[in-house]
């Protein structure tokens, strides 16, 4: 019990430490910036916000650390199965790379599988690792895509994310309720027909 305790913990450790930071804190930045934005930053509310602010983002970016094919490490597995696989409303959050503002929104994946197929539950967690960056939705819709065709060696690969950015709802753009929805296709995802029993299957009320 206790051993597999702390080999949780160690995991989870790894996962926090963006790779390359040396661990580094940030404070001292975040605490300029609040002064720079013509605030206190010794005032009571806000003296312990540069430190929450570096563990916040050190999460928030996590993904970079990750390594991916520790995450799904036996979590594959060989069937004779070569039909399609469909986990959607996934819930994630991602920053976007140009204002570092959140954006979130829920991601559709899919794979018609080539006799491979992986773990229900490590579906949304691929989707997390690539989440957890400085992103644009764009991107990240085909790192989720390419990164299960390489793992899954699938017929197809299809994602549909469809998010809501908070850099366009907060600030003058005023669009509060507009999404944004990118899609990558890849295998026989592009043709028609396989295309469209996905998107169909996407959109079907549980
Ligand atoms: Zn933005």
């Amino acid at each position: 019990m206790r051993r597999e305790n702390r080999m949780r913990s160690k995991a989870a450790v790894k996962v926090m430490t963006p790779k390359g930071s040396g661990h580094k804190s940030i404070a001292p930045l975040v605490s300029e910036m609040i002064s720079r934005l013509g605030e206190d930053p010794e005032r009571e509310g806000l003296v312990r916000t540069p430190e929450r602010v570096d563990k916040a983002m050190k999460f928030l970016t996590s993904g970079y650390s990750v390594d991916v094919d520790k995450l799904v490490n036996g979590a594959i597995f060989e069937v004779q199965y070569e039909e399609m696989v469909i986990v959607k409303d996934i819930e994630f959050f991602s920053m976007c790379e140009h204002h570092m503002l959140p954006f979130y929104g829920k991601a559709h994946v899919g794979y018609l599988a080539r006799n491979k197929v992986i773990g229900l539950s490590k579906i949304p967690r691929i989707v997390d690792v690539f989440a957890r960056r400085l992103q644009i939705q764009e991107r990240l819709t085909q790192q989720i895509a390419h990164c299960l065709l390489e793992m899954l060696d699938p017929l197809g690969v299809g994602v549909v994310l469809e998010a809501q950015h908070f850099c366009m709802m907060m600030r003058g753009v005023e669009k509060q309720h507009s999404g944004t929805v990118t899609s990558a296709m890849l295998g026989e995802f592009k043709q028609k027909e396989t295309r469209n029993e996905f998107l169909a299957l996407v959109k079907q009320k549980a």
